[in-house]
């Protein structure tokens, strides 16, 4: 299975990254709708398109006035937008108010009920998170086939969410800052880089994808990778437009 990652920062772009989405282009599924949400148009090939929110911080939503854009022209039947209740009746409220948004967006608002079947025999399935306002962790389950989203939280190797995540093949796991940070880390609800490696160790994950790095750390390695990789040598940073195989 092949996972897309379209933006990989959060907060705001900069010049290298967009902020959070990433799309399984065979299965029509979006994670989060952040601002690389335009990209998801030239990947675009299924009559219909699941968008998953973790939560309703702007940067994880702001591409859903987009969709118009997205699927221009698109042989597209259906769009439907998953998150916590609460999450879409602020978005609805908000961001699609009269005054910031004038018109409906194309879309269905479903909120989750229980875990979601996926196409070919698959399941996603939430759980939560620790941060500012409440956010949902994801893990995406196919026969031979397992990837975990976790954005926006403090990881620490004994998370209460390491069951959720344990033995996916793929886990794709914020990183906000170096360890170095840790204390901003820690006030603002994000992870720094060694309990994230030491999580994905802990969980015997198959491989560790970094993502949501701080975007005004524009250096090659902001995370220090060789720190990362002493503890989970199976780790890599996340760029825009990566795509993985899992
Ligand atoms: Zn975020
Ligand atoms: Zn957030």
């Amino acid at each position: 299975m092949k996972l897309v990652l379209l933006g990989t920062t959060g907060y705001h772009p900069n010049d290298q990254r967009q902020t959070a989405c990433f799309m399984l282009p065979e299965q029509g599924i979006v994670l989060d709708a952040g601002t690389a949400m335009y990209r998801v148009r030239d990947l675009l090939v299924t009559g219909q398109l699941d968008i998953f929110l973790t939560h309703a911080h702007l940067d994880h939503i702001v591409g859903l006035t987009y969709l118009f854009d997205v699927i221009h022209g698109k042989q597209v039947e259906r769009v439907t937008v998953h998150g916590a209740a609460d999450k879409l009746a602020a978005i609805r409220e908000h961001l699609f108010a009269e005054p910031i948004f004038p018109v409906q967006p194309p879309c269905d608002f479903r909120p989750f009920d229980g875990d979601v079947p996926l196409g070919g025999g698959g399941r996603l399935s939430y759980f939560p998170l620790l941060h500012p306002g409440g956010t949902l962790g994801f893990r995406l389950d196919w026969p031979g086939h397992s990837l975990a989203y976790v954005t926006d939280t403090v990881a620490r190797p004994g998370a209460d969410y390491i069951d959720h995540i344990r033995g996916v093949d793929l886990l794709v796991h914020e990183c906000y800052f170096p360890d170095s940070l840790r204390e901003m880390a820690e006030k603002t609800g994000h992870s720094w880089t060694t309990p994230v490696a030491e999580l994905a160790r802990a969980a015997d994950v198959g491989r560790l994808i970094l993502v949501h790095v701080n975007p005004i750390a524009t250096e090659a390695d902001p995370l220090g990778l060789p720190g990362a990789r002493a503890i989970f040598p199976r780790t890599d940073i996340g760029y825009d437009r990566m795509v993985v195989e899992f």
